[in-house]
C-alpha cells in the first residue's frame, strides 16, 4: 500500500506567507524576501510530509495567491488588459500574478482585477479564468516544473499536481458570446502535453490531475471531454502514472466515465461519499489494474480520524482488489484544514487533527492496515470513545428540545398580509423606509477598544462605557440624517459568527486554526463540538441600550443558524441539519428576548444560505428544506407585530427564490447595486410577496454614489415591484468602510428616499 497526499496548506502554520505577501504589497520587503518565505514554507511542508511517512508528496499545491490563477499563468491565459503590464512594462511574473489577482493601480496604469468566486462548496475563493473566442494558450509560467525540480533536489519523492484541463475550463468564464469554453480544449491540451513533457524530462513518473468537476452534474459533452483528454494524455505518455482526483461529492452519474479512464490511480472521497466504495467493488473495475486511492481522512474538517472505520474501508477494498492496488490518502487537499494542532491549547485537542496530524494519520493507517498489534490503534479508539461519550458534548435537554419542535414552532402566528397590517400599525414607517444592514465602520479606535479589553487593559465597565459612547454617537447621527430604522452599529462585535459562537455553549475556538479564504485572507472558523444552547442573552444588552436612546425603532441584529453553521467546523457525529436546528433554537431564544426588551424590528442575517447548497441539484431540496426550517424556527417565536428582517449578500437568487420566499421574513435586504438591480428581477418575476430592500449602493468600494444613480436604481426597482413593498438601504454592512464616505453615502441615500416619496 502506498500513502499520498493531495495538497498541503501553504499559508504556513503561523501565516508566514500572508504576512510576507502583505508586506511585499505594502512595499516593505523586496520580492526576493517573499520568494524566500515561499521556498521555506514549501520545504518545510515537504519535509514534514516525508517525515510523517507519506510516499508521494504533492508539488504545485503551493501558491502565492491561488492555484487556479497559477494554472492560468501556466497555460498563458492572461487577459488582454494585462498586455500593457507584461509587454510594455515587462512586469516580473510575481507582480503579474498579483496584478491579475488584485488589480494594478500604479505608475499611470489602472487595470482591474480578475473575478473571484467560491471553490465548489468550500469557503476558499479562486480567481476565475477569463476566455475569449479567439483564446490562445501557450506554456507561459514554468512554476510547476521549477518547483518539481526544487523538490527533487531537496530529496523529495514529489508528485506534481495539476488542475485538470476540463475542470480548469469549466471553472472559467466566457468573456464574449459565440463560443463555449469547452471548445477551447483542443487548443489547451497541447499546452498540458508540453508541461507533461517537461515534467517527464525532469523525471516525473506520477502526476496527479484534479478534476473536481466530476463531482458536479455534467452533460454528456462534458463527460466526453474528460474521456478525450485522458485518452490523449495516455496515448502521448503511455508510461506516465496518472492519478485522477475528484472530491467533495460522489462521482455519481460520472462514475462509469471515471472508472473507464486510462488512469493508474483513481481517487475516492470516502468522507463525502462512503457508499462509493461498494458501488465500485461490485463492478468489473475489480478485474482491471487501476489502483484506488482511498480518501479516508477528512480534509475538510478538524476531527481526529476514526481508525477502526477507516480500516474497514481499507480492508474491504484490499480484500477485493488486493493490497497492492490500495493507496491511502486524505479525502481532498488539506488546503481546507488548519495547519498544526501542536500550536493549540484547547481542551478539545485529544479529539482533533489538523493538516500535520492528518498526514500522520494517513501514514499510521497504512501501518495499522499491514496488521500486527499497535498501541496507536488503542489510543485512537480511546480518543474516539471519549468524544462519543463526553458530557461536554451531550446535553439531553438540548436534544429533547429539538425532538419536541412542532410545525407550529416553525410558523409565525399569521400569514404575511396580516402581519404586515399589524406591523404598519406598530411601526408607522413612511413609504420607502430607509435602514442599513447593521455594522458601521470598524475604525482603528473601535478595534483598539476590543483589543484592550481582551488584553485586560480595560475593565468590563470601562469597555462598556466606551462602546456605549460609540453606539450613542451612531444613534444620534442616524437620527440627525433621518434614517427610519436605526441600527446600533455592531461596535462590540469582532465577527458576525465568532461573536455568537463565543457566547453559545457547544462552541470552541482555536488560537492558530487559520484556513486560507482567498489570497492573503485567512479565516479562523469556530468549532461546533457539542450540543448548542444559549446560556444567557447575547445581544439584548446592546440593542436595548441603543433603543433606550431614541424614539425611532432600532433593529436588533443577529446571525442566522445556517450562516453560523456554514462558517464553522461542524461536528461530524450527527447530521448537519440537527446541529443547525439546535443553533436555530438558540437564536430563537435571543429573538424572543429581544422582543421582550422592546425591540420591534429584528434582523437575522443569512448571507451563507446559498453557499450551503449541495454540489448536485438532486440534493438541493433536502438541504433547502432543513435550512429554511431552521431559519423559520429562529424567527417564529415573536408576535405578528414584530418585524423580522433577513439579509443575504453575493447571491444569485433565481434558482432558490421559492426557498427564500418560504423563509417568510417580513423584509429581506439583498445585494443588488453591482448587478444594476438585475437580481431583483428574480423577485419580481416570482411576485415575491413580502417586503424587499434592494441594495442601492455598493459598500465594497469607498466610492460615494450619487443621488442620481441611487434614484435610477430605485426607479428600476419600483417599475418591477410595488412601491409599498420596497425599502431603501445599502448592499451590505458598512464595517469595512471609513466614516467620511459612509456619511456622505447615507445622507444621499436618505435624500433619495425622500424624493422617491414625493415623485
Ligand atoms: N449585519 C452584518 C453587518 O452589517 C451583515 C454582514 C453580512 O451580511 N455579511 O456587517
Ligand atoms: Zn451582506
Amino acid at each position: 500500500m502506498q500513502t499520498h497526499n493531495l495538497g498541503y496548506p501553504r499559508i504556513g502554520s503561523r501565516r508566514e506567507l500572508k504576512k510576507a505577501a502583505e508586506q511585499y504589497w505594502a512595499g516593505k520587503i523586496p520580492a526576493a524576501q517573499l520568494m524566500a518565505t515561499g521556498k521555506t514554507i514549501r520545504e518545510q511542508n515537504w519535509k514534514l510530509q516525508q517525515e510523517a511517512g507519506i510516499d508521494l508528496i504533492p508539488v504545485g499545491d503551493f501558491s502565492y495567491y491561488d492555484q487556479v490563477l497559477d494554472t492560468s499563468l501556466m497555460v498563458g491565459a492572461i487577459p488582454d488588459r494585462y498586455h500593457a503590464l507584461t509587454v510594455d512594462k515587462q512586469l516580473p511574473d510575481i507582480d503579474l500574478l498579483f496584478a491579475m489577482a488584485r488589480g494594478y493601480q500604479k505608475d499611470g496604469y489602472d487595470v482591474t482585477a480578475m473575478e473571484m468566486t467560491k471553490w465548489f462548496d468550500t469557503n476558499y475563493h479562486y480567481i476565475v479564468p477569463e476566455f475569449t473566442a479567439g483564446q490562445t494558450f501557450r506554456l507561459f509560467s514554468q512554476k510547476l516544473i521549477n518547483e518539481y525540480r526544487e523538490a527533487r533536489e531537496a530529496g523529495i519523492n514529489a508528485k506534481p499536481v495539476l488542475l485538470g484541463p476540463v475542470s480548469y475550463l469549466l471553472l472559467g468564464k466566457e468573456k464574449e458570446a459565440g463560443f463555449h469554453r469547452l471548445d477551447l480544449l483542443k487548443k489547451l491540451l497541447p499546452v498540458y502535453l508540453d508541461v507533461l513533457e517537461k515534467l517527464d524530462e525532469a523525471g516525473a513518473y506520477y502526476v496527479q490531475f484534479d478534476e473536481p468537476c466530476l463531482s458536479l452534474d455534467l452533460t454528456t459533452a462534458e463527460q466526453q471531454a474528460i474521456v478525450k483528454t485522458y485518452a490523449e494524455i495516455k496515448a502521448t505518455f503511455p508510461n506516465l502514472h496518472i492519478i485522477l482526483a475528484s472530491y467533495f461529492e460522489c462521482y455519481g452519474e460520472n462514475l462509469s466515465t471515471a472508472l473507464a479512464l486510462p488512469v493508474g490511480t483513481l481517487h475516492l472521497d470516502l468522507v463525502r461519499c462512503p457508499s462509493q466504495l461498494d458501488d465500485i467493488l461490485t463492478t468489473s473495475f475489480v478485474n482491471t489494474r487501476t489502483k484506488l486511492s482511498l480518501g479516508v481522512v477528512d480534509g475538510r474538517n478538524i476531527w481526529k480520524n476514526d481508525f477502526r472505520q477507516s480500516l474497514q474501508f481499507i480492508q474491504k477494498a484490499a480484500g477485493k482488489i488486493g493490497k497492492d492496488r490500495i493507496w491511502i490518502a486524505p479525502s481532498c487537499s488539506l488546503l481546507h484544514s488548519p495547519c498544526d494542532l501542536d500550536l493549540e491549547t484547547t481542551m478539545l485537542k485529544p479529539w482533533l487533527a489538523f493538516a500535520k496530524q492528518k498526514v500522520q494519520e494517513v501514514a499510521t493507517l497504512r501501518t495499522l492496515a499491514a496488521g500486527g498489534a499497535n498501541p496507536l490503534l488503542q489510543e485512537n479508539i480511546d480518543a474516539i470513545n471519549s468524544r462519543r461519550a463526553s458530557p461536554l458534548i451531550h446535553k439531553p435537554e438540548v436534544k429533547s428540545r429539538v425532538d419536541l419542535i412542532t410545525e407550529k414552532d416553525a410558523r409565525r402566528q399569521h400569514a404575511f398580509p396580516e402581519r404586515r397590517d399589524r406591523q404598519r400599525e406598530t411601526l408607522r414607517l413612511p413609504l420607502f423606509p430607509t435602514t442599513t444592514i447593521g455594522s458601521f465602520p470598524q475604525t482603528t479606535e473601535i478595534r483598539g477598544i476590543r483589543a484592550r479589553l481582551k488584553k485586560g487593559e480595560l475593565t468590563a465597565r470601562e469597555y462598556d462605557v466606551l462602546i456605549e459612547k460609540e453606539t450613542e454617537e451612531a444613534i444620534r447621527w442616524q437620527e440627525s440624517i433621518g434614517i427610519d430604522v436605526l441600527v446600533h452599529g455592531e461596535f462590540e462585535r469582532n465577527d458576525m459568527v465568532e461573536y455568537f459562537g463565543e457566547q453559545l455553549d457547544g462552541f470552541a475556538f482555536t488560537e492558530n486554526g487559520w484556513v486560507q479564504s482567498y489570497g492573503s485572507r485567512c479565516v479562523k472558523p469556530p468549532i461546533i463540538f457539542g450540543d448548542v444552547s444559549r446560556p444567557v442573552p447575547m445581544t439584548v444588552r446592546w440593542s436595548a441600550y441603543a433603543q433606550s436612546l431614541t424614539d425611532k425603532w432600532v433593529k436588533g441584529m443577529l446571525t442566522g443558524p445556517v450562516t453560523i453553521l456554514q462558517w464553522s467546523f461542524v461536528r461530524n457525529d450527527q447530521p448537519r441539519s440537527t446541529t443547525c436546528t439546535q443553533i436555530a433554537l438558540a437564536i430563537r431564544d435571543e429573538v424572543t428576548d429581544l422582543e421582550k426588551a422592546g425591540i420591534r424590528v429584528i434582523q437575522i442575517d443569512e448571507p451563507a444560505i446559498r453557499e450551503g447548497l449541495p454540489l448536485r441539484k438532486a440534493n438541493w431540496k433536502e438541504y433547502l428544506d432543513w435550512a429554511v426550517r431552521a431559519f423559520r424556527i429562529s424567527a417564529s417565536g415573536v408576535a405578528d407585530a414584530t418585524q423580522i428582517h433577513t439579509h443575504m449578500c453575493y447571491s444569485e437568487f433565481n434558482d432558490i427564490i421559492q426557498a427564500i420566499a418560504d423563509m417568510d421574513a417580513d423584509v429581506i435586504t439583498i445585494e443588488c447595486s453591482r448587478s444594476q438591480m438585475e437580481l431583483l428581477d428574480a423577485f419580481a418575476d416570482f411576485r415575491y410577496p413580502n417586503e424587499i430592500g434592494p441594495g442601492v449602493y455598493d459598500i465594497h468600494s469607498p466610492r460615494v454614489p450619487s443621488k442620481t444613480e441611487m434614484r435610477a436604481l430605485m426607479d428600476k426597482a419600483r417599475s418591477v415591484v410595488p412601491a409599498d413593498q420596497l425599502w431603501v438601504n445599502p448592499d451590505c454592512g458598512l464595517k469595512t468602510r471609513a466614516w467620511p464616505e459612509t456619511r456622505a453615502a447615507l445622507v444621499a441615500m436618505v435624500e433619495t428616499a425622500r424624493e422617491l416619496r414625493t415623485s
